[in-house]
């Protein structure tokens, strides 16, 4: 297997230097980060957010996450489709069986839904998610000509394509900072900094757009992501090792 196809795997030491620069050292940044931690956070009220030095703490201490280094759209934009409420161990063999069979959009506009529902059955959703795939590889042979778009409205005019997965292809596919792709890790981040106080990945998207300087808009996915899987963990937060702890409002969080 070709190491550039290991998105998802734990191991994988590509990354994306050129666009964050993320060291390939130790990962999580729980180590030695106690000092940074503040009870309540050191947010008055009425001050704004320090964006940039939670970005800049990241970086430092994050690992590569599962799209990172990767830039072939189609490949981006299938991988996604098919990681929709899976895990990532799940998404990268269910993708790297469908990628050995149908390598390309072409190849899989012409594969039929049941042969790709066969090769894909053991991750969630399969019906739903072999539909799709079939779905938006037609989609991009018959309207674009084989080439996935680049825009927004066009990613998301694809079967099975929603913001999310519309800005992970922009953002890692693409390189374009046009958009913050929000899915439940990010989502889960940004409301407990305090940088946005909101209900749905869809409106966090939208403040997180309206409020964060755009030039930290590429790495955000790829930083709240690893952040969110190993420190800032749905229902026991790691905030006592968390190196962010000292920009952080802790909200919702006992
Ligand atoms: Fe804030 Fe999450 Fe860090 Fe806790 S683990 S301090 S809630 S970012």
């Amino acid at each position: 297997m070709s190491p550039a196809y290991k998105w998802y795997a734990p191991t994988f030491t590509k990354g994306r230097p050129a666009r964050h620069g993320v060291r390939r050292g130790p990962r999580r940044g729980l180590a030695g980060s106690a000092q940074c931690f503040s009870a309540g956070g050191a947010m008055g009220a009425g001050v704004a957010p320090d964006y940039r030095a939670v970005v800049r703490r990241l970086r430092e201490v994050n690992g590569p996450t599962m799209l990172d280094g990767h830039s072939n759209p189609f490949e981006v934009l299938i991988a996604t489709i098919l990681s929709q409420r899976s895990r990532d161990e799940t998404t990268e063999r269910v993708f790297q069986a469908l990628r050995a069979r149908w390598p390309d959009a072409r190849a899989l506009s012409r594969a039929r839904v049941a042969d790709v529902d066969r090769v894909i059955h053991s991750i969630g959703f399969h019906r739903q998610k072999a539909r799709g795939v079939v779905a938006a590889a037609r989609a991009v042979m018959d309207r674009h000509g084989g080439v996935v778009p680049s825009t927004k409205e066009e990613l998301m005019a694809l079967p099975m394509v929603g913001p999310k997965t519309a800005g992970c292809v922009l953002v890692y596919a693409f390189g374009q900072a046009t958009a913050i792709p929000v899915d439940t890790h990010v989502h889960r981040v940004s409301n407990r900094l305090g940088w946005v106080a909101t209900r749905t990945p869809e409106r966090t998207e939208e403040e997180l757009e309206r409020r964060v300087p755009r030039d930290l808009w590429l790495d955000l996915n790829s930083l709240f992501v690893d952040h969110g899987k190993h420190v800032c963990l749905p229902r026991r937060p790691r905030c006592g090792g968390c190196p962010v702890a000292r920009w952080c409002e802790r909200v919702g969080v006992a």
